[in-house]
């Protein structure tokens, strides 16, 4: 983002300043110089309010307010920022927007209306102002005349949902920390030189190359190995530690907003500078802005100096090139040849059974058959059938936009919306038509069995399959593949199950059990047809067993039929973990800890979602007296693999702790956020909080309804 008009009336009544940084042939100064005074200081914090979206606008004022660094902190203050459209995505939008804040004391912002404008000549109609909640884009840093190095290793500790705003401490508290240079040059060493990682690699290089000159080592000398930060910058002179501290300060936030752009030097930004001659000699700042300008080239910067004549040349007219939004173009609403049958799949996880059945019904009665997902809306169909496996609130939002759409044309049917509707008996019996989803490659996807003789509350398959029973053969199932993804509920419930077995082994399949296996019955004979199976990953790159445990009853039978088995820790054995449905947190945790202890062996936890008509879930009484303890177990239980899936349950523990005992657990929140999404974790102890006060204030509340919106 760049700014391009700023129009100030703090405080109200005072006759207003009005900045434009309109460039020649319409595009964004680069470099604007404001002579030194409170009042040009004042107007870069002015500048950061501008750029600062309406989730962070009231903190920077609380804060601006609390340090007085700008005189009074009321009136109206309106903005156009450009947006650079191929960077920031959204092509289409405006690249202008225009819009203002009407801030009074002692800190509430409200964006302005269209009718409350005062800029005489606004470039835009005033709109809604951005949200700027987001860490990545929207980058705007700004540096007082005096700051220093934070002296922990890693200043960023995201707790504080506003840290965003860090980007501009030092403009608004004087003294204020920023990046430990050293450390922050140590960890991307270490990730870029030793580790290897091609973008961190890049950065260190840019930047060894652009600052090498200013802070006395050789261009490439932090590629090697061995190079001691520590030790070459405790031999700088003051102002050069100090230039370090800015450009790797600000280095570091383009780094960190930019997790998928491999250049995040190529970034748009605005950068505010106030006084840096406090801490550079006049001399040297010719040299220092150009060295800003090389290092961020798409950065406009506004600086407070005594002597605007210190800026160079050749920067003087340097522009901003804006570029313009694409138009967008309507998409022609398509239309389906007549005669043709439109099938839909509307959420899926994996390709749809019925609706392969249904297409070879379809075909071989000479019809054009089309597949299409979710919400399609194709006109011309002769015939539409969807198929929704899903009762989740998004089915169900699906589901009622094809009926609207199709109206009474839309045939549906599926678990999500009627568990008793089958497909009529003949089509059910016949192969399903592999052709309808390209991506099954050499797969192929069906049921040997269907049925379950056990009762589990929570599960559909006894409403909707009844007992076992065989329903279709190898060589209408395969046709020809090699590879099967096989959805039985219970195969090995079934009296057939070791010829099945022997089948697939004799035929050298690989088998995907997709939908799990009960290891409670497995037998010896059942293991060792198991171990001589290819039992692969649903994409077939590598051997695995599935098993589902969604209680801790009969641990100790589970564990000796996991011992027929003979699996190492070199096997990949997964377990499916319900979670969130009747089990207590120490139930949780001995089931977790049970599994941890066999080799191979880890989770995929997967939480319990109410089939149609089925039980809510009961936990009311889910966290015991030592909820505490239990949860410092649960984070002690480490897996070899996939403890991103840990993470969803520590996510939903979190909240669900939060709602129930109005508390935090601070250390569970630091684990979640330890590998990934760091700068989301303010954000989410935000959400926490308000789950916690909100238990406080009304203790009768029923914790369960607190868990619908989550
Ligand atoms: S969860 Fe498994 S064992 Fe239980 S009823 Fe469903 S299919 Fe049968």
């Amino acid at each position: 983002v760049h700014l391009q008009r700023l129009y100030v009336e703090i405080p109200p009544g005072q006759s207003p300043s009005v900045r434009d940084f309109t460039g020649q042939g319409g595009t964004i100064r680069q470099w604007t110089l404001l002579p030194s005074s409170p009042s040009s200081s004042a107007l870069l914090r002015y500048a950061a309010l501008a750029c600062t979206g309406s989730f962070h606008v009231n903190e920077l004022c609380r804060r601006l307010g609390a340090k007085g660094k700008v005189p009074s902190l009321f009136g109206q203050l309106e903005f156009t920022l450009v947006r650079d459209t191929p960077q920031e995505g959204c092509p289409s939008k405006p690249v202008r927007l225009a819009a203002g804040w009407r801030i009074a004391p002692p800190d509430s912002v409200r964006p302005i209306q269209p009718k409350e404008a005062r800029d005489a000549s606004p470039v835009e109609r005033l709109g809604k102002p951005p949200r700027g909640a987001q860490n990545v884009g929207w980058l705007v840093l700004g540096y007082g005349s005096d700051f220093g190095a934070h002296s922990a290793e890693e200043s960023f500790h995201f707790e504080d949902p506003h840290h965003r705003l860090k980007r501009l401490a030092s403009l608004v508290a004087p003294g204020a920390d920023v990046t430990n240079p050293v450390a922050y040059l140590k960890r991307l060493h270490w990730k870029g030189v030793r580790y290897l990682k091609p973008r961190s690699r890049q950065f260190i290089e840019k930047l060894n190359r652009s600052l090498s000159g200013w802070l006395e080592v050789e261009p490439d000398a932090w590629l090697d190995k061995r190079f001691d930060f520590s030790t070459v910058w405790e031999t700088l002179p003051p102002w050069r530690q100090k230039l370090g501290m800015l450009v790797l300060d600000a280095a570091r936030h383009l780094f960190d907003a930019a997790v998928k752009l491999s250049n995040p030097f190529e970034q748009s930004g605005v950068l505010l500078l106030d006084g840096p001659q406090h801490w550079c000699a006049p001399d040297c700042l010719p040299g220092f802005f150009r060295l800003l300008n090389g290092l961020f080239p798409r950065f406009q910067f506004l600086v407070t100096l005594p002597d605007l004549k210190l800026l160079p040349a050749e920067l003087v007219t340097h522009g901003l090139a804006v570029s313009e939004s694409c138009a967008r173009t309507k998409p022609r609403r398509a239309r389906l040849p007549r005669g043709t049958a439109l099938l839909i799949d509307v959420d899926s996880s994996l390709p749809n059974l019925a609706l392969m059945k249904l297409s070879r019904h379809l075909r071989e009665q000479g019809k054009r058959v089309v597949l299409a997902r979710r919400t399609a809306r194709l006109a011309g169909a002769s015939e539409v059938y969807a198929s929704c496996v899903f009762a989740f609130p998004n089915s169900a939002r699906r589901v009622a936009e094809l009926r609207k759409f199709y109206g009474a044309d839309l045939q549906i049917g599926g678990s999500g919306v009627d568990v008793r509707r089958r497909l009529p008996r003949e089509i059910e019996a016949l192969p399903p038509d592999y052709t309808l989803y390209p991506e099954m490659g050499d797969r192929a996807l069906g049921f040997l069995t269907r049925g379950c003789p056990l009762h589990c509350p929570f599960c559909i398959v006894p409403v909707k399959e009844g007992k076992p029973r065989l329903v279709s053969d190898f060589e209408s199932l395969l046709q020809g593949r090699r590879k099967l993804i096989l959805l039985d509920d219970n195969i090995l419930s079934h009296a057939s199950a070791l010829p099945l077995m022997e089948e697939m082994l004799r035929r050298e399949l690989a088998v995907n059990f997709n939908q799990t296996l009960d290891l409670r019955l497995l037998t010896p004979a059942a293991a060792s047809l198991l171990r001589q199976i290819r039992c692969s990953n649903v994409s077939f790159t590598r051997r695995n067993y599935y098993f589902s445990l969604n209680n801790n009853r009969n641990l100790p039978l589970v564990g000796q039929r996991y011992a027929l088995l003979q699996a190492t820790g070199r096997d990949n054995v997964e377990f499916v973990c319900l979670y969130g449905f009747d089990t207590t947190l120490a139930q949780d945790v001995e089931r977790f800890r049970f599994l941890r202890s066999l080799p191979g062996a880890y989770v995929f936890v997967q939480r319990y979602r109410p089939v149609l008509g089925g039980p809510e879930a009961a936990l009311s009484g889910f966290f015991g007296p030592d909820a505490e303890e239990q949860i410092n177990a649960l984070l002690a239980i480490n897996f070899t693999q996939n403890m991103k899936s840990m993470e969803v349950y520590y996510r939903w523990l979190c909240l669900l702790y939060a709602a129930q005992c109005g508390r935090i657990h601070r250390r569970l929140v630091e684990t979640l956020f330890r590998y990934n999404g760091r700068h989301r974790m303010g954000g989410f102890l935000a959400k926490l909080e308000s789950h916690a006060t909100a238990q406080n204030r009304s203790l009768d509340a029923d914790p369960n309804q607190s868990l619908l919106h989550w």
